[in-house]
């Protein structure tokens, strides 16, 4: 739909969970609201409309029992203890350094943690349902729940909502700059409509939901490195994500969060049409490389805690490829259309040789390594429902668990690609989703959410990231309708 309206109280850039919940959230605060987004209707909705959303929550009540603790364990890089010290003080009381650095707030977790139920039960109110996922991988350490229909069930839902209350949402438009007034305050978005056309949309307040940058090459080259020409994005969802949002609020001053080098990881099929043809698979039976060698434990512990640190190595190996060597008593393991989320059918031979031929790996080198590895399995009960302990011996790398012996035919494989699910580097913001500038201080009008807002850090706490678009985007939508009333009724008449 286009509008000829071109003020607002918010806009809201992006319509993926983190944008809807501002919209929706702002709406319900009595603000009008305008949507800029990239996409046209159908195809709408990122990497939201692209995921089952895993929820890293026992129940709506109830986050995991790791929760803040594994953002705490993923807080940065070397943090200086002399800049740390300050951080048990109330927040407010921080100095400006502290304020603005680049790292995970705890205060900013504590929030999403005590929003979680809350905010589900919110989006349950608008038809969202939320159900247990009793197996989310072929082994986890953690619980998730789901929405049933998963994200594309939220973007739905929030869009009927936002649109049936009278909320406008400019389809193919893509917000390209901020607009300040003559005070620093955000007021409004430039923007790219059909056929490069430019429009301005002004407004008391701005949230930036518009996704991290995996769908732009040249920041993905600056920021992650020339390798990152081997990553895929996890969906066609985050190939909308092109990273205008955090470029536009970073010209504006605002502080950088999240590591900007980095990203979200995942096991990918890269023949596969699908979004999230994940395989986890591979812990029963071996990566190889292109030189048919070998390089990682491949059963360090769950796949839900370990994967996303196989898949770097995968990454690091010579194209960014491997492949996943099985043997026919893989059909033993359980729930195989979990572990193998491909449409696309193993590559299969009766015999190693063969099958290092059809990889293009050197078959010598399979055989070899095979070999190897095979000599190096002890006899003990496997357990693909748990972490077994069945490890190799004298091995490097060593196999930690589901250690079993590669020599039963028809021998089978699997190439694997480092997929790019989000990119991590993002807006620091504080615990109302108010961006940050580089001396700590709130910039007027200008809120983030979702993977525009940075929080991670070297391993991502899986299945947070719906849950933290949710959370800090209803949060945003919510002060920026009472800020953009402020600015409007302390404005000059
Ligand atoms: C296959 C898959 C599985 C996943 N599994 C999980 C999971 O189980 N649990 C979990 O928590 N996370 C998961 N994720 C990650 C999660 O889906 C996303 O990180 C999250 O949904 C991001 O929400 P968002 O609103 O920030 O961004 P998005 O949903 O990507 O929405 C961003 C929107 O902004 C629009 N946009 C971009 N740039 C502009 C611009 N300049 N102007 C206007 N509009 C713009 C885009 O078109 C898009 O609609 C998965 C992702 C994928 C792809």
């Amino acid at each position: 739909m286009q509008s000829k309206q071109t003020s607002y109280d918010v806009i809201v850039i992006g319509s993926g969970v983190a944008g809807l919940s501002a919209a929706v959230s702002a709406q319900e605060n009595g603000a009008s609201v305008c949507v800029i987004e990239r996409a046209p209707a159908d195809d709408a909705g990122g990497n939201t409309r692209h995921t089952g959303a895993y929820i890293r929550m026992k129940s709506v009540d109830e986050v995991s029992d790791d929760f803040e603790e594994h953002f705490a364990d993923n807080a940065g890089g070397y943090l200086d203890p002399l800049m740390m010290a300050d951080v048990a003080r109330d927040q407010q009381s921080w100095p400006p350094l502290l304020k603005a650095f680049s790292f995970v707030d705890p205060n900013v977790v504590s929030a999403l943690a005590q929003q979680a139920p809350a905010t589900l039960k919110w989006l349950t109110g608008y038809g969202v349902r939320f159900t247990p996922l009793e197996v989310p991988f072929p082994t986890s350490a953690q619980p998730r729940i789901v929405p049933s229909g998963g994200g594309q069930a939220i973007v739905e839902s929030l869009t009927k909502v936002f649109t049936n209350k009278g909320g406008t949402i400019l389809y193919e438009t893509a917000a390209t700059s901020l607009i300040q007034n003559p005070e620093g305050a955000v007021c409004g978005v430039r923007a790219l409509g059909r056929g490069n056309r430019t429009l301005e949309v002004r407004s008391g307040a701005v949230v930036v939901a518009s996704g991290g940058f995996q769908g732009n090459a040249e920041m993905l080259t600056r920021y992650i490195g020339p390798r990152a020409l081997n990553l895929r994005a996890m969906s066609v969802g985050g190939q909308y994500n092109k990273g205008e949002g955090i470029r536009m609020a970073l010209d504006v001053g605002a502080a950088p969060c999240g590591d900007f080098g980095s990203y979200h990881a995942s096991p990918m099929d890269p023949r596969s049409r699908r979004a999230g043809p994940s395989i986890y698979i591979y812990p029963y039976g071996i990566l190889v490389n292109k030189e048919g060698l070998r390089f990682v434990d491949e059963g360090p512990g769950e796949t839900d805690e370990t994967y996303e640190r196989v898949t770097r190595r995968i990454f690091a190996q010579t194209d960014g490829i491997a492949w996943c060597i099985l043997d026919a008593k893989v059909a033993d393991v359980p729930n195989q259309s979990v572990a193998i989320r491909t449409e696309q059918p193993a590559i299969e031979a009766a015999t190693l040789g063969e099958l290092a031929g059809k990889l293009g790996v050197p078959p010598a080198m399979l055989e070899r390594t095979v070999a190897q590895y095979n000599a190096a399995c002890v006899a003990g009960e496997f357990d693909p429902r748990r972490v077994d302990g069945l490890a190799t011996r004298d091995l490097h790398p060593p196999k930690s668990n589901w250690a079993r012996p590669i020599d039963r035919g028809p021998f089978k494989a699997y190439p694997i690609i480092s997929s790019i699910v989000f990119t991590f580097g993002g807006l620091k913001t504080d615990t109302m989703a108010r961006v940050l500038n580089l001396q700590g201080d709130p910039i007027p009008g200008l809120y983030a959410a979702g993977e525009a807002q940075g929080l991670y850090y070297g391993n991502y706490t899986g299945a947070t990231s719906v849950l933290k678009g949710a959370v800090f985007g209803r949060l945003a939508g919510s002060d920026a309708a009472h800020a953009s009333r402020a600015s409007t009724s302390a404005a000059p008449a």
